[in-house]
Formats: C-alpha cells, structure tokens, sequence
C-alpha cells in the first residue's frame, strides 16, 4: 500500500436535470450516476477523506458550471483525485474506467480490478484522445480539470440486459469498491460499511481464523482475494466469499451507545451465548464503535435459551401480505419466518401456511413510521438516518431495486433504532442547542445523536433532525 497525498475527491454525478444521459429500458443514467455519487460522497467522508460533490440532486448543470465547481472544490491541486461517475451505452457489457492523458495508469488500473472484485466484467482502463486534437482528454470533464487527477468511471452498460440487472442490484457495491481503491491508493485505513463482506485485518489474526469465524474454507478466502500466501498484513482489506449455503451467511453490527449482548441478540434473534462464541466474547461488557458478527442461521436455536417454550402460530397467507408485514404483526423478524418455513424468496402465495416463530412478547403492535422520499435521498442516506440497513429498507417494502422516486413513501421497519418507534422532524432554529431540543421532546442528545448520524454537537440554523418520539 503505496501512501500518496490526496487533498481530497471530488465526486462527480454524470448528467442530470434535463439531461439525462444514455436511456434504456425506463431507466436514465442520470439516476444512476446521482444514486453512486451520493453513496461515493457519504463513504469518503465516513473514511474521513474529504470530499466535494457536484450535484445531489436531480439539477441541470451547465457544462461550465459543472466544471467551476469541480475545479473550486480542492483549489486546482494536483493531488486531488476527480470521480465522474457514468453509465455506459452503445452495445457492450461491463465497467471501463478512462483516466487523463497527464496522469499514470495506477488509479485508473486499481478502481477497475477492484470492481471487478465485485463481480462486474472488467473491459478496460485507458485513456481516450480528442480526435481533433490527440493530445488532448476526449472527455471535457477530464480535459478541462487539469491538473487533477480525473478519472470516469463507467459502470457498466444500460442497454445491456446482464448489466441493467447489475446495475440495479450491485451498483453501490461497485462504487464501494471504488472508494476502498480510493483509500488504498490514499493510504487511509479502509473500513467496509456496516453489514459487508469484507473484513480488515487485526493483529493476531491468521487465514484459518477468519475463514472460521466466517465459515468458510481456507482455499476461498485465498481465492477470493488472489492471495499466493498464507501472509498476512494487519490492516489488509479481505473479500469473505459468500457461501453457498445460506445458512452460513453472517452480518456484522456496530455496537451503539445503550447497547447490551443481550439487546443486540434479541434485534437479530439468536442467543448471548450464540453471540459471544461467535466474536470469541470472554466478557459481557461491550464498547461503542465495537464490530460483532451476527451469525447467521441462529434464530432456529433461539428457543433452547427460552425459558418458556411456545407454540408457534400457523398463519395462512392473505392478499397482500408480505413477509414484512406478516413478521411486523407478529412481532418477529422476515428473517426468522424465513427459516421457520425454509423459504428462500420473499414470494408468498395466498393461502399458504406459514409457521410463526413467536417469543412470547408478541401483542404490541405499535404505529409504524414512513419517510416520503426527497430528492437527494438514497437507499443508503436513509437506512443510515433510521440506523436500520439498506436490505431491512429494502425487505420492508419489497425492494428489487436501489432506485428511489421522489415522493416514494417507503415504510420504515422499527426496532432498527432500538429504543424508539417513532420519529418527528425538526428544524434547528437560531440558539437552539441539541441539549435543549433533547429536553423539549423528552429524549436524550445521545439518542438524537445516534438517529442523525451526528459525530458533533454542533447545529446549523435550518437543519433537520429526526426527533425520536416514544
Ligand atoms: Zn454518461
């Protein structure tokens, strides 16, 4: 890992407001690269990178404008690194990368294997001449942002039917991918979002421990990350190969503040004792910021610590249903429905029979809270302000896709923020404090904290918080 300066990245969103860019098949580019740019900025800054985004929503920009704040953002310095995220069109299958006649290949080489890493058909990185002038970028977006160091990235090809599918499935996991090429290029530590497949390595650590703990073989772990030796490296980023078997799938969770084993077993439906032997947990205390895995298939065992044994309910299947419903009303998980009746879809049928795990602690049926889509909003920005993950968004509301409308009304599953179901907006007002507008709602600032993503506590005049209110 070769360290570099880097000032900062600016992150550009392709096309937008009246321009779409390439159309296919009801889909517009513009969504896309809008969709990628948001999550690239959230993720830079998160790895403490600093960053600057073109465009968050769905705007009109002018070429010249585009280009003004692209090159104001870092001040024109050579050690900022420019992201214009594209997709592709015009007959081809996977993601290219083209990066600036001034500068090397490296960047341009490591963001391409890195999606490629993630499953997507690597075609090529190369640079691409003006054909009325060869010596200059082909793209104005490279060409007129010199001297820093401007890459486009496309990310595959929407009119192409394997690439819409990757496309609206993969794509957030191909642009993480370029942020952690980003990292190892900047030398900053990569740190995988919540809830990944990767995992950095601690000290102390061996292939044989991680392929334990994630269950898989020693020969996948090295396959899946091109390793030649059993060496590793603290610090180094894995890929964990995903099993076959489902049953063997794990999650991680980042403690959080008033979090117990015991809360976060009950969240996930499994055991203290599945959870500590999962993390090799000698002790009960936790630390916030701490990263548990959650082992997968654990909430079939999940009565062998019951004290009181239960029946489960038969349920059969009325129009409408969907498994998210069905495990709200019952008060368990999509998850636990999921083994109770080895499902392995979320397709239901009217009037089949559903086995329903019950814990005993089943009658409240409280309010459910939703969110009305904003322009800007991602799929990530959101889960992320209900501290909830992108797939328990995506599974209360049947989800295929990680496309959002503005004015979409998304349901928003409760129990992922723990200690409150539902939630009110407020807008910071001149003197307000987070300790005042905590004691006026009856919460904490901690609470309001956690909810908002807030690392500081400091407002703004015109912010927005979300409110918990019990
Ligand atoms: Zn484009």
């Amino acid at each position: 890992m070769n360290e570099r300066r880097v000032t900062g990245v600016v992150v550009d969103a392709g096309h937008g407001g009246s321009d779409p860019g390439a159309v296919s098949n009801g889909l517009q580019e513009k969504d896309f690269t809008l969709q990628a740019a948001e999550y690239m900025y959230q993720r830079l800054q998160e790895l403490g990178i600093p960053a600057v985004i073109i465009r968050d929503s769905d705007e009109s920009l002018s070429r010249e404008e585009r280009l003004r704040r692209a090159n104001e953002a870092f001040g024109g310095s050579s050690n900022a690194i420019l992201i214009s995220n594209h997709i592709n069109a015009g007959g081809g299958e996977g993601a290219e990368v083209i990066y600036a006649l001034r500068n090397s290949s490296t960047l341009a080489r490591n963001i391409l294997e890195s999606i490629g890493q993630e499953g997507q058909i690597m075609r090529k990185y190369y640079q691409r001449r003006l054909p009325e002038d060869p010596s200059k970028d082909y793209y104005y977006i490279i060409r007129e942002t010199n001297p820093m160091q401007s890459l486009l990235v496309e990310y595959g090809f929407i009119d192409n039917a394997n690439d819409r599918v990757k496309l609206q499935n993969d794509l957030l996991n191909y642009v993480e991918a370029v942020v952690r090429a980003i990292a190892n290029y900047a030398g900053v530590t990569y740190v995988p979002p919540e809830g990944s497949n990767y995992y950095v390595v601690q000290k102390g650590d061996s292939l044989w421990s991680i392929a334990n703990r994630y269950g898989v073989s020693v020969a996948a772990l090295k396959a899946a990350n091109n390793l030649t030796s059993d060496v590793l490296q603290i610090g180094q980023t894995l890929i964990i190969p995903s099993t076959s078997n489902d049953n063997t799938t794990t999650t991680t969770y980042t403690v959080q503040s008033g979090d117990t084993l015991w809360s976060i077993a009950s969240r996930f439906n499994i055991s203290v004792n599945q959870l500590k032997n999962a993390n090799n947990l000698t002790s009960d205390t936790l630390s916030v910021g701490q990263r548990l895995i959650i082992p997968g298939n654990a909430s079939s065992d999940n009565n062998d610590n019951n004290n009181n044994p239960v029946t489960p309910i038969i349920y059969t299947v009325q129009s409408g249903d969907s498994l998210w419903s069905i495990a709200n009303r019952y008060n368990t998980t999509v998850d636990a429905i999921k083994q109770a009746n080895n499902l392995t879809s979320n397709l239901l049928s009217v009037g089949q029979q559903l086995t329903i795990p019950t814990s005993g602690s089943s009658d409240n049926n409280e309010s459910q809270t939703t969110y009305t889509v904003k322009s800007g909003d991602s799929l990530w920005s959101i889960a992320r302000n209900f501290n909830i993950t992108v797939d328990q968004l995506k599974a209360a509301n049947n989800l295929s896709s990680n496309l959002l409308q503005v004015g979409q009304v998304l349901i928003i599953p409760t129990g992922g923020s723990g200690d409150f179901n539902t939630t009110t907006m407020y807008t910071v007002q001149s003197g307000d404090s987070l300790w005042q507008i905590a004691n006026r709602y009856n919460t904490t600032v901690d609470a309001i904290k956690r909810l908002n993503g807030l690392t500081t506590n400091l407002l703004q005049i015109g912010q927005q918080l979300i409110i918990p209110t019990t």
